[in-house]
């Protein structure tokens, strides 16, 4: 049980490597897990399967990019279940849906998803974590394209998830004196993400995978116990650090 008595919340946890993460902290026996999404449908129907396995989940509506939706979010976490240990930043927007890689429009859109909803995450759910006194890990979601570019998508994307290595390492910086560690992931090619465009096509999947050591995608579970090292006590020396997760891609 590697995150006995641990209070989670996992953005974006309706879906895809959210919803792994939420599912495996569960198992191993977080006291809560609070799964937040706009995804409503989906994100409860994924809380109560949680809990038909007898662990504790619940589902909380929020929009990232909104701060009160935050102020909330957090405010009803700390009072169900008495604090906040695990901040999972996992919310985002894929960048390989606009046509124009410069798409004014776009840019911002990816910048307030994937960028502005993970520094409001981090400025109330560290408040939050400060408050008790307990240790604290919050992990972000960046992915490889916050440390190399790629061709075919916004270069919103890159930007936000570059933004994302940053402002995590700032954060390590700011408050590992209040024991609160603050770590990335970078996923490579995963299973498309619900606002896939270009990234989702079979053609040009096979031509990123030529391009992956491994040679094959990678699965949401190897993303999901990445964050599980990160949000367990085993990793109590590990802050500022960004966890690639990638098979290889960006090592060649
Ligand atoms: P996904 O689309 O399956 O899940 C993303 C979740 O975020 C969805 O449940 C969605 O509803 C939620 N979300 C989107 N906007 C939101 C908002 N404003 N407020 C709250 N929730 C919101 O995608 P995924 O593949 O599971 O991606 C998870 C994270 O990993 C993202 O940050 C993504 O950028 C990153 N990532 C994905 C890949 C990939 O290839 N799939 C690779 C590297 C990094």
């Amino acid at each position: 049980m590697r995150l006995k008595d641990k209070v989670a919340l996992v953005t974006g946890g309706a879906s895809g490597m959210g919803a792994a993460t939420a599912r495996l902290f569960a198992r191993e026996g977080a006291r809560a897990v609070v799964v937040a999404d706009i995804l409503d449908r989906e994100g409860e129907a994924l809380a109560a399967d949680i809990r038909k396995t007898g662990a504790a989940a619940t589902y909380l509506h929020l929009d990232v990019t909104d701060e009160a939706g935050w102020q909330a979010a957090i405010a009803r976490t700390v009072a169900d279940h008495g604090g906040l240990d695990v901040l999972v930043n996992n919310a985002g927007i894929s960048g390989s849906a606009a046509e124009d890689l410069y798409d004014t429009a776009a840019w911002h859109r990816l910048m307030e998803v994937n960028a502005t909803g993970v520094f409001l995450g981090m400025k109330h759910g560290i408040a939050a974590m400060k408050k008790t006194g307990r240790p604290g890990s919050v992990i972000n979601l960046s992915s490889i394209s916050g440390i190399v570019g790629q061709g075919y998508i916004h270069v919103g994307y890159n930007a936000s998830k570059g933004a994302v290595r940053l402002i995590t390492k700032a954060a390590a910086a700011q408050h590992g004196k209040d024991g609160i560690r603050v770590n990335s992931v970078h996923p490579g090619l995963m299973p498309p993400m619900r606002t896939s465009g270009r990234t989702a096509d079979p053609a040009q999947r096979a031509e990123t995978l030529k391009g992956v050591p491994m040679g094959r995608a990678g699965d949401v579970d190897e993303v999901a116990y990445a964050i599980l090292f990160l949000a367990s006590d085993e990793a109590s020396y590990v802050t500022g650090a960004e966890l690639v997760v990638d098979g290889g891609w960006t090592a060649v």
